[in-house]
């Protein structure tokens, strides 16, 4: 049976055309450097995100670790929000790995606030540890997108308090494309970018980091700490580079997709979901209905063949991508309003 499968972006298949490239690839040992698919992909993500250089890692935990690693020492303090991806769902590695400390700050509806980032930056104080490191995210995982001038701002307070600014741009291809700018005006306001290929943009496995040559040196070191030193990843690196370089395109796709089914939903009855905050390819909406039918969704609709996420803080997440069709769309919403009747 086929599922419709919206629980996330990263479900997606790789394309056919990803699958012959697989299969094709020049490859070579990376850790000696001498992949020429995996050299190609960073040259071309270095080249795209509009840094010096680029490094190719198994996962995007791997990556912001890694970038983590090489902006701290043991006892830093890096300013994170508490809704972030690093520190919610990294299994706390930034204290296992690098020994720093999260200063986490709140954001109302998860934008960042400049002025409460400024407030956290530590002054000189021998009891105080040293601010490291400033995170971002961009798109977020709320599925909101943070526009070019906040991400400018808080870059200016990096610079201002010499602090370097690492973005986490899981979905960053997503971010500029429902802005409608090229990725590389909101990675210029980063000194180090983290772009996953294997969520919308369909590649089966891996992240890019991005940044001055200096930086990837140690991230590429970091990386072989972690054990991610990798062989003959131009198997990998091959449907990758089609990811970065062919999947952003269609991004805007997925994101009419998710407000045409932003739009269905609210229309059914018991659904609460408002289509115009709808920024990406992400639906989340709230069910006027007894726990009972809300903690039972997720087994009903995986019996009309579409497989969701069950409720989290009061809400349901529907993720549109590259496997799911206009067609689809339709259909699962009709599965939600009969399993809502
Ligand atoms: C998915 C995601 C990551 C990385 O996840 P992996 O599963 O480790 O590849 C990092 N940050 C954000 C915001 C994400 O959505």
């Amino acid at each position: 049976m086929r599922f419709i499968d919206l629980r996330s972006d990263t479900v997606t298949q790789p394309t056919p055309e990803m699958r012959r490239a697989m299969a094709e690839a020049l490859v070579g040992d990376d850790v000696y450097q001498d992949d020429p698919t995996v050299n190609q992909l960073e040259q071309e993500a270095a080249r795209i995100l509009g840094k010096e250089a680029a490094l190719y890692l198994s996962s995007g935990t791997q990556s912001n670790q890694a970038a983590v690693m090489s902006w701290t020492k043991r006892g830093d303090e890096i300013i994170v929000s508490d809704g972030c991806h690093i520190y919610e769902h990294e299994v706390g590695a930034v204290a296992v790995l690098s020994g720093a400390n999260m200063r986490t700050l709140h954001f109302e509806g998860g934008l960042p606030q400049p002025a409460l980032i400024e407030s956290a930056v530590r002054a000189q104080d021998i009891h105080f540890p040293e601010t490291a490191l400033i995170c971002v995210e961009n798109a977020l995982s709320n599925g909101k997108v943070v526009p070019v001038d906040i991400m400018r701002q808080v870059y200016e307070i990096g610079r201002k308090h010499n602090i370097p600014v690492h973005l986490d741009g899981a979905r960053i291809f997503n971010a500029a494309v429902s802005l409608g700018v090229d990725v590389k005006e909101l990675t210029q306001y980063a000194d180090s970018v983290s772009c996953c290929l294997s969520k919308g943009l369909c590649a089966p496995i891996g992240t890019v980091l991005a940044g001055n040559r200096a930086f990837i040196e140690r991230s590429r070191k970091n990386r072989k700490l972690l054990g991610g030193g990798m062989r003959q990843a131009g198997v990998i690196a091959a449907p990758a580079l089609i990811a970065l370089t062919q999947m952003p395109a269609r991004l805007a796709e997925d994101h009419e997709n998710a407000r045409y089914m932003a739009e269905k939903l609210a229309a059914i009855p018991g659904v609460v979901c408002d289509p115009s905050q709808v920024e990406i390819n992400m639906v989340f909406f709230s069910l006027n209905k007894p726990a009972e039918i809300r903690d039972n969704l997720q087994r009903a609709m995986r019996e009309k063949g579409v497989k969701i996420s069950p409720e989290d803080q009061g809400k349901f997440r529907f993720v549109t991508n590259n496997d799911v069709s206009r067609q689809d769309v339709d259909q699962a919403v009709a599965a939600l309003a009969e399993c809502l009747r």
